[in-house]
């Protein structure tokens, strides 16, 4: 094991309680590896050193496990998740998560697809296309997730009205933000009020070794989305709530 693979198992381990096992270990590896392969033919990630992919990407994601209000089971849909943050490190340390990842790239999705199969987790499933077109009922998808994520995609009155159509009442969103998340959650009063949104809590959290600090905030799906929302693709970040 590398020195930066033994640092990721310590740090998960006492500062998220979460013990890593050696089949989970290989497949943190094997997902580094192929998002390195892979970004040579395609866009996938700016970062691609051993220590950034672990500690930036993968551990940055699995903050998510820390959550009291995280579940370790049940249904996750990922919104945008490009190479698959939040989603993908979360689900190798938390099986027992049936995970969708909706994202608008088809290249991405393919290779999520196919990282998936050689990791040998079936519970994790790329699905192509825009977050606003699956919200009609014969998707089967709104309202139908315990939890629903997203990283780095939009602002945070834009990714409500992405996201909290799926989560159902009393299941929650959690949006992973930078530095701006309290301004982001202040501009976001009208957003939460007509989507059936309440944040709960606002985790400010900080990576190892002084990598930097996140905030995750965590909202509740308190009502019904009214069917409206969300509004025709391109629409939501055109004209934010
Ligand atoms: N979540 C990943 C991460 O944290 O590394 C990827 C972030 S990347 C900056 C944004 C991703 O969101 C891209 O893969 C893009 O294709 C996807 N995306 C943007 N708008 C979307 C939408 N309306 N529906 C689905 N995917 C979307």
């Amino acid at each position: 094991m590398s020195e930066v693979q033994a640092r990721f198992r310590e740090a998960v381990s006492t500062r998220l309680g979460v013990e890593l096992t050696d089949h989970q270990m290989g497949q943190y590896e094997t997902y580094f590896k192929w998002l390195v392969e892979w970004n040579e033919k395609m866009n996938l990630t700016a970062i691609t050193d051993e220590e950034g992919v672990y500690f930036k990407h993968f551990y940055d994601s699995m903050m998510l496990l820390k959550l009291k209000q995280f579940r370790h089971e049940g249904t996750l849909l990922d919104i945008g998740a490009g190479a698959g943050f939040p989603s993908l490190p979360v689900h190798i340390a938390a099986p027992n998560t049936v995970c969708t990842v909706v994202d608008s790239l088809n290249k991405r999705i393919g290779f999520l697809n196919e990282l998936a199969a050689a990791l040998g987790t079936p519970n994790y499933k790329g699905v192509h296309g825009r977050a606003e077109d699956f919200a009609k009922p014969e998707k089967n998808f709104r309202g139908n997730f315990d939890q629903v994520t997203a990283r780095a995609v939009a602002r945070l009155n834009i990714l409500l009205e992405l996201c909290l159509p799926y989560v159902r009442v009393g299941g929650h969103f959690f949006a992973m933000k930078g530095p701006e998340a309290d301004n982001e959650v202040s501009e976001s009063a009208k957003a939460l009020q007509v989507l059936g949104g309440k944040v709960v809590d606002l985790l400010k959290m900080d990576l190892p070794d002084e990598l930097g600090s996140r905030n995750i905030v965590v909202v509740e799906k308190v009502r019904e989305t009214p069917k409206q929302y969300p509004r025709k693709a391109g629409t939501p970040s055109k004209s934010p709530l």
